[in-house]
């Protein structure tokens, strides 16, 4: 059913145009042209969000992909070598998630040319997943109809399905000590940098459990070599899949570094704020039961699994869809060594077409 060569050529083109978070006005107007062409009624919104429709009988199915790409990703030259594309490794391939707009392209066009039974499909294409998931979170998703979905934004084995991603807290605190010539007056000064260090020494960081995590990723401060510093400013984060786990360990980051600035006369400003919220599904669900079919209908058993990152399937969930992500076949990705097997997209795409027979 699938045609491998013309999703092969789809997806080549579409890595050859250049889409970088924030830069994806032209991707946009090239995917909004294919999809038209393709019979379907298509709104751009003022971010460039795609969101097109197929008319057709039952209830709707979002089909769900972003179009920007991670760094470095400007001019990507595919190599395809024995049935798989690499980069020509001086930048990312940008499967991620060109692969999922690649065969979300491939099924529109399987259906329509073979005029094949299908329920209502909602296809959507953010931009912006990359920074945040900015494009799924400003989407007016009022707008959408579809209750169950597939988000094509993941990578692994075929068949692999992300039924669970984890909440996510940003967390930034600025150490204030206090400034003092280093040479004639330090006993004036709060070393604030030192204070930091006692706090990030306290700090349970890494991996905290099997379902969270946590990171202090940037430490910025000190203006000279012969000044105490007194700010400096430090960026992290915490993840977990159960919400009382993420709570506390935000909590243990906020007290190391209140702490810390307690025992050196200092103060610190920490603000916690929410990037996304988990979500956690079941083979008792619908949308996961009727993927797990497909998979098999397709040939393939189905693996379950967990992330440990969020993507827009996280917004969707939070909206109260309910959306699956499975593995469009990328490798690698976010790296110039990434790459995916043609045949594993043509799988991923034979997933897709059985669950929507089964839908229609
Ligand atoms: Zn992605």
């Amino acid at each position: 059913m699938i045609n491998e060569t013309r999703l092969l050529d789809t997806f080549l083109a579409l890595v050859r145009t250049d889409s970088p978070s924030g830069e994806e006005a032209t991707i946009a107007q090239e995917l909004a042209a294919r999809l038209r062409s393709l019979g379907l009624t298509v709104e751009l919104d003022d971010m460039s969000n795609i969101v097109a429709r197929l008319t057709g009988q039952g209830d709707p199915l979002l089909l769900a992909a972003h179009m920007d790409t991670a760094m470095p990703g400007y001019g990507v030259k595919p190599v395809v070598k024995e049935g798989v594309v690499y980069s020509d490794g001086t930048t990312i391939l940008g499967a991620d998630d060109k692969s999922g707009i690649a065969v979300i392209l491939e099924v529109l066009q399987t259906i329509v040319e073979g005029e094949l039974p299908h329920p209502p499909l909602e296809v959507v294409i953010t931009v912006q997943e990359e920074t945040g998931l900015v494009g799924a979170k400003s989407l007016d998703k009022s707008r959408l109809r579809a209750r169950m979905g597939i988000s094509l934004d993941t990578g692994g084995a075929p068949a692999t399905i992300i039924v669970a991603a984890p909440s996510h807290n940003f967390v930034s605190a600025v150490v204030h000590g206090k400034a003092s010539h280093a040479g004639a007056r330090p006993e004036e000064g709060i070393n604030a940098i030192v204070v930091a260090a006692q706090a990030l020494v306290d700090m349970p960081l890494g991996r905290i459990d099997e379902e969270t995590t946590a990171n202090i990723g940037l430490v910025k401060g000190g203006v000279a070599r012969n000044v105490i510093p007194d700010c400096v400013e430090l960026l992290g984060e915490a993840r977990s899949r159960q919400l009382a786990k993420l709570e506390a360990q935000t909590a243990r980051m906020v007290e190391a570094l209140q702490a810390a600035a307690r025992r050196h006369g200092a103060t610190v400003d920490v603000e916690v704020t929410r990037a996304y919220d988990g979500y956690t599904l079941t083979e008792t669900d619908v949308t996961v039961g009727q993927l797990m079919a497909a998979c098999r209908a397709a040939g393939v058993e189905p693996v379950l699994m967990p992330s440990g990152g969020g993507s827009d399937a996280n917004i969707y969930n939070a909206y109260g869809m309910q959306v699956v992500n499975l593995s469009t076949g990328m490798c690698k990705e976010h790296s110039t060594e990434e790459y995916v097997a043609v045949a594993d997209m043509v799988t991923c795409a034979e997933i897709v077409m059985k669950c929507i027979g089964s839908l229609s």
